[in-house]
Parts: structure tokens; C-alpha cells; sequence
């Protein structure tokens, strides 16, 4: 079955009509400013559809995690200036009660509900929360990628009572590039994980593992790893409720490769104690925040030897230019395998911005804008938002 995305829709779909769209503002800010745009650019194509089809998107997003009650320090609000600039046309951020009430008056510009967290129910997937984003318009178009696998009410619940319910021109491009992994990757497939949401992704690594023809773990993630080996890790971020299950990955005997030195400090702002030792002798008191040299070296040569790589997860503390090295060196070995023909994916907010940071998002055939999305995209060929716009059309 072909999904029906927003470029199906005509002209007569959305003129004069409300499009509920959802999207991923989930910016970085500092001090009420965004400091990185990216995630609101994403979605400039299909709401610049919308407009100019005539349409009023209603835009729903949410931005942290407030847990369902009102945080103003999330509040929606930096991203208003910056969707009036790129669309040319006043933007109003209205509450869900505050945007009902405005049902039947005079449709003009764009409406932005407030944070979807901020109402109890958003991430429980309350029916009657969907229920009412359902009654802000009269088109769904889902074009978050990076929520795509919640079952939450913005996400999943909105789209089961929407008809038409599209995905979105961002959502469009970001399977394209992921479907291009799961269907005869050419070899060597290299996936690179690293990061700190190691619950979250550790149970994917099996799946990867089969996928592709190596795994190499760096980041917080490898940690893990490293305790499972036995190595005492000091101070250093490990996720022990998962060090049974990496356990079980190692035993496979299989194709997974660890640090063999990492960098280590007391702390992320005593960078000036910071020292290189190999993996079996992380000192007590002290972490580690990224990977050593001889570990660099190593990962580069796989990954500038790939001729398919996934990476998600950086390799240390990388918003602390003393423990970026391993990250940029793997940015810089990806940007290579790019340019020798490679076809490279890195995901995840984090890994996105540090290969921005470093100026190689150009340098990469796709950098995706969902790190646990194209992780359970990779994994399973689908992903519980997109099942609900199918579902819709039934
Ligand atoms: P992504 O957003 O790319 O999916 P994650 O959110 O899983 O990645 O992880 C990113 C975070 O992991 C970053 O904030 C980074 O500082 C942190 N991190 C990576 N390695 C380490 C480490 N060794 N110790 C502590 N934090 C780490
Ligand atoms: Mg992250």
C-alpha cells in the first residue's frame, strides 16, 4: 500500500480549510532564543504547501518534557518570530482552549497551538486530548518524524479520527532516506551508536547487529558495555539496568566494536585533569567523557571505509570541546566516506547538531532530525505515527 502523503492532496483538499499539522519544534533554546533553527526550516515545505494551497495550517508541537503541566520556560513562544519571518505572514501561539474558541472566526495566517505537553493526557495518548486537536481543523498532515514512534495523542491518537491524514514533505524525505538502509544496503554497512539514551536504544542494537556488517559503541553507551565486560568504570555515566542485556549482545560473539581508550576526567568542567587510559584502567573518581585516540583511529578507518553507515549517538560530552575529539573525528571520517561514494545517515538531535557544528551536515548524504525514529524505522520498517495515518484511511 502506497501512503498518502501531503503532495497527494489537491488544491481543493486544503482551500479554506483548518490542516492540523504536527511538527517537531522540540528546539534547543538558551535564555527564551533558539539557538538552532534546523527543526523549524524542516518544516517550511509543507506548511509553504498549505498557505499556498490556500489552506490555515493549526500547528502542534511539542517542546521538552513538562509532563503535563505548564512550564513557561517551554513555551512555544521563541519559535513565533522565527515562523513569521520564514513565512511572510502573522503567527498567533494560542493555548488548546484559546484556539477552540477561535472555531468559525475569520481564518487568516497561521495558528500555533502551545505545547502539546503542557496538557495532561499528551503523552498518554488520552483519546479525548486527541479528540479535540481532531476538532482544531478538518486535514491531519504529520510531518514530526522525530515523535513518529510515540503513541502519544498529538501523534498517534489525532491521526486515527482524521480524514485525509497525510504525512508530511519532511516525514516523506526522512523514509526515503531510511528505506534506502533497510533495502539492500551496499557493504561494508557500518552503524556507529553512541550517545546517553542508552534504554532506550540498547534493545535496537540486535536488530542493527543483523542489519549490518559492523556495530561499533562509543559515547556513554559504550560504558554500559564496558561494565559488562567487567571493567570497573569509575565515575563514568552507565546505564546498570541495561549492563545485563549488553552482556547478552558481547556473548554473541559478535561484531561489535568497543573503545580501547577513552578520555577521563573528574568531572565535565575539570577538563584540565583530564587523562588517556586504556578501557581497563578507568581510575576511581573519575569519568569517561569521550574516546581515546587509538579509538578514533580505529572507528575512522571503519567508517571511512563504509559504503552504508548509520550513526546516532555521539562519542563523549561534545558540548565541551575538550571531550568533542571523538565526535568530530567521526564527523570528519563520514564526511570522507560521503565524498568517496558512501551513502551515510546520521540521526538524533543531539548527533545532528554536532555534525552542524562542525559544518559537515552538508558534507552527509542525509542528516535525519529523529535519532530514536530512525533507530525504529531502521529496525522494524515502520513506525506507530505512520500506522495511524494508514489506519485513518481504512
Ligand atoms: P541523540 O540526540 O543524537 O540521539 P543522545 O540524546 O542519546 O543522542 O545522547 C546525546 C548526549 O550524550 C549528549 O548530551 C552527550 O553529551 C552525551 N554523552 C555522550 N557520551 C557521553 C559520556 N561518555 N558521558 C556523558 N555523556 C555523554
Ligand atoms: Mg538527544
Amino acid at each position: 500500500m502506497r501512503r498518502r502523503i501531503l503532495g497527494d492532496l489537491a488544491e481543493a483538499d486544503l482551500r479554506g480549510r483548518r490542516v492540523v499539522i504536527r511538527v517537531d519544534y522540540n528546539v534547543p533554546l538558551d535564555e527564551g532564543r533558539v539557538t538552532d533553527s534546523s527543526r523549524v526550516t524542516a518544516s517550511l515545505d509543507s506548511l509553504r504547501y498549505i498557505l499556498k494551497a490556500g489552506g490555515h495550517p493549526v500547528i502542534l508541537s511539542h517542546l521538552g518534557r513538562p509532563k503535563g503541566e505548564v512550564r513557561p520556560e517551554l513555551s512555544l513562544l521563541p519559535v513565533v518570530a522565527l515562523l513569521e519571518e520564514s513565512l511572510e505572514c502573522p503567527v498567533r501561539l494560542l493555548s488548546l482552549d484559546e484556539a477552540e474558541a477561535e472555531q468559525g472566526a475569520a481564518d487568516e495566517g497561521v495558528l500555533l497551538v502551545e505545547n502539546t505537553r503542557f496538557l495532561e493526557g499528551e503523552t498518554q495518548g488520552d483519546p479525548e486530548l486527541a479528540r479535540r486537536f481532531a476538532g482544531l481543523g478538518r486535514v491531519f498532515v504529520n510531518d514530526a518524524f522525530g515523535t513518529l514512534h510515540r503513541t502519544h495523542a498529538s501523534v498517534t491518537g489525532v491521526a486515527e479520527l482524521m480524514e485525509p491524514a497525510v504525512a508530511g514533505f519532511l516525514v516523506e524525505r526522512e523514509l526515503r532516506a531510511l528505506s534506502a538502509l533497510r533495502t539492500e544496503p551496499e557493504s561494508p554497512f557500518v552503524v556507529v551508536f553512541g550517545g546517553a539514551k542508552i534504554g532506550d536504544k540498547i534493545e535496537l542494537v540486535d536488530e542493527l547487529l543483523e542489519r549490518s556488517d559492523t556495530v561499533l559503541v562509543g559515547g556513554a553507551m559504550a560504558n554500559t558495555f564496558l561494565r559488562a565486560q567487567g571493567h570497573s568504570m569509575g565515575d563514568s555515566l552507565v546505564e546498570e539496568g541495561s549492563v545485563e542485556i549488553a552482556s547478552s549482545y558481547l556473548s554473541e560473539g559478535s561484531d561489535l566494536e568497543l573503545p580501547t581508550d577513552l578520555v577521563v576526567a573528574p568531572g565535565p568542567d575539570r577538563a584540565d585533569e583530564a587523562i588517556i587510559v586504556p578501557v581497563d584502567s578507568v581510575p576511581d573518581g573519575m569519568a569517561a567523557l569521550d574516546i581515546g585516540p587509538e579509538t578514533q583511529r580505529a572507528f575512522s578507518r571503519w567508517v571511512i571505509e563504509a559504503r552504508t553507515l548509520f550513526w546516532n549517538g555521539p562519542m563523549g560530552l561534545f558540548e565541551r570541546p575538550p571531550f568533542a575529539a571523538g565526535t568530530l573525528a567521526l564527523a570528519h571520517a563520514a564526511a570522507e566516506a560521503t565524498r568517496a561514494g558512501a551513502f551515510t545517515v546520521v540521526g538524533g538531535g543531539d548527533s545532528a547538531a554536532a555534525v552542524r557544528a562542525a559544518g559537515l551536515d552538508t558534507a552527509i548524504t542525509h542528516v535525519s532530525t529523529g535519532g530514536g525514529a530512525a533507530l525504529d524505522f531502521l529496525a522494524q520498517g515502520t513506525l506507530v505515527g505512520l500506522q495511524a495515518l494508514d489506519e485513518a484511511r481504512a
